[in-house]
């Protein structure tokens, strides 16, 4: 973190800060609240803020924790932690108190910072826990972060660190143990900033709709980043609303969401050809995009949605084409790997499978993450002998070279010794007249280990019968695959990211069979 003006600074924060345009006075970022953000506003007020962390005289590689309401000033916050070179650990906001000692006596922040709300229960964790700093931070500019940050001076050198230097520490959802850290480097990020910016076309003059979370991977890196890294400006809605961000669809050009987004603005009426007609780019990810709301994007919008994939822990790894010449987008896939990145299937026996084989995905890369915080064992698991990271993702790829996720390591179901992959069970479900989504589980079974059970959720104004259901799959599927019990219910439960909750579900059932 020396300053060494003769080494070229791998702060991602200088490239992001290298791109802002000439014309610092022109807006970077609009709110829905009606407030405008110019780049010059941006460096200054991430100038201040990281003059503020420097002045605390906090520890090399010191950890900043966040769980804040979205804002413009959170996004700030992120920005001034990484350009003091110091360390940003987000925090979901759905985290309740003892999900946040968890992760404050894990991560060991110098600074957390909260909503004024919260200040009561978390400061007194975080002192408890060793944290010396806490401040406030409310998503009305208000709060003692912004108090404190307005008596420092809005110029500041970036710090320099090198590439394998931490930028973010990003707590994985977890579904099943101890939530894991991610570490990610300068590098990691900048790289999957750089490639991704190439590879979807960022431009000066896009604009982007960001509506996603920035606790999370996909809206802090993915969306922020490529909106700064070519000096796009950014509609910034605090919170997803479908019909504001369909009213916004004429002035921006890119979107990115998880699917449950893409969902809810096929509901408005808005939503037409007319209203996309600047857009150049809707991206989905997070979590499988249904071939249905793809088709109905279709349909409606005449664009044709890139569904891409990634995780915590290697940002993004695979993209369907953005140019034309270089594929179709495939529907039910998530494309190939992005250039620079390596990613294979591979058997139980962990040799390397053909086209048309289902294995886990591993993969490699400067955007793999250097390791899960505090935790070498955990993190020399999840590592092959030659270095590839396995993902707990379980797909294949087809003879193109697209890829198709097929779920997770743990979701898949051995029933009577054989695999049972959900994503093709629950794409049978999805087929039935009256069905809106499914999802598969396994629960134990003390004949077969275990067995499938499936949760569907009808179309709105349908009558679906779970015994029919079961009787059709059995028409259509081998013994083994079909579910033992099929439940109709309202909804599914999920997260944040709109990723179905599968571990709850699992737990819901798991007696069902027991004697
Ligand atoms: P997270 O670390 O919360 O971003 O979760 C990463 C996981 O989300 C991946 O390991 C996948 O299981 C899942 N995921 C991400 N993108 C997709 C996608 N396009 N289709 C299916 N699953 C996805």
């Amino acid at each position: 973190m020396s300053a060494a003006s003769d080494r070229t600074n791998s702060n991602l924060f200088a490239a992001l800060r290298a791109a802002f345009p000439n014309d610092l006075g022109s807006i970077a970022i609009e709110t829905d609240s009606g407030l405008f953000y110019t780049w010059r506003d941006l460096d200054r007020a991430s100038a201040m803020m990281a003059n503020l962390l420097r002045s605390l005289g906090l520890p090399e590689g010191a950890r900043v924790a966040s769980q804040v309401e979205k804002s413009v000033e959170a996004l700030v916050l992120y920005l001034a932690t990484v350009r003091a070179g110091y360390v940003f650990v987000p925090l979901n906001t759905a985290y309740q108190s003892a999900e946040i000692e968890y992760f404050i006596g894990d991560a060991e922040p110098s600074v957390v910072v909260c909503s004024a709300a919260n200040f009561g229960w978390v400061s007194k964790l975080a002192f408890k826990a060793g944290t010396r700093h806490v401040f406030t931070l409310n998503d009305d500019r208000t709060g003692s972060l912004l108090e404190r940050a307005a008596h420092h001076s809005d110029a500041h050198e970036i710090a320099h660190v090198s590439e394998a230097a931490l930028a973010s520490i990003i707590y994985t959802s977890g579904t099943t143990g101890r939530s894991k850290g991610a570490m990610l480097t300068h590098g990691n990020l900048l790289s999957n900033a750089q490639v991704l910016k190439r590879f979807w076309g960022w431009k000066k003059g896009d604009v982007l709709i960001h509506a996603l979370p920035i606790f999370h991977a996909h809206g802090l890196f993915v969306a922020s980043h490529g909106a700064l890294l070519s000096g796009s400006k950014m509609i910034w809605m605090g919170r997803f609303d479908p019909k504001l961000a369909v009213a916004r669809m004429p002035d921006a050009t890119v979107f990115m969401g998880v699917p449950t987004l893409y969902v809810r603005m096929l509901a408005e009426a808005g939503l037409n050809k007319q209203a996309v007609r600047n857009m150049r780019l809707f991206i989905s990810g997070s979590a499988p995009l249904l071939i249905e709301t793809f088709s109905a994007w279709q349909d409606r919008t005449g664009h044709t949605i890139l569904e891409r994939y990634g995780m915590s822990e290697t940002v993004m790894l695979t993209s369907n084409p953005y140019e034309a010449k270089d594929g179709e987008r495939r529907g039910g896939t998530v494309g190939f790997a992005l250039p620079g990145v390596g990613v294979r299937v591979c058997g139980d026996d962990g040799a390397k499978l053909p086209a048309g084989q289902i294995g886990a995905i591993e993969v490699k890369g400067p955007n793999v993450f250097c390791g899960y915080w505090r935790m070498p064992e955990k993190t020399r698991d999840e590592f092959t002998a030659d270095g590839w990271f396995k993902t707990g993702d379980v797909g294949r790829f087809d003879e193109r070279g697209y890829l198709t996720i097929v779920g997770r390591t743990k979701d898949l179901i051995i029933s009577g010794g054989y695999n049972v992959y959900p994503a093709e069970i629950e794409g049978y479900i999805n087929d039935m007249p009256g069905v809106d989504e499914s999802a598969l589980v396994g629960v134990p079974h003390p004949d077969f280990g275990e067995v499938g059970v499936a949760v569907v959720i009808p179309r709105s104004g349908s009558r679906i019968d779970g015994d029919q259901i079961v009787a059709q799959l059995k028409s259509q599927l081998a013994n083994f695959k079909i579910p033992k019990r099929c439940f109709v219910v309202d909804v599914l439960p999920r997260n944040a990211m709109g990723k179905v909750q599968k571990n709850i579900l699992r737990d819901q059932h798991r007696e069902l069979f027991q004697p």
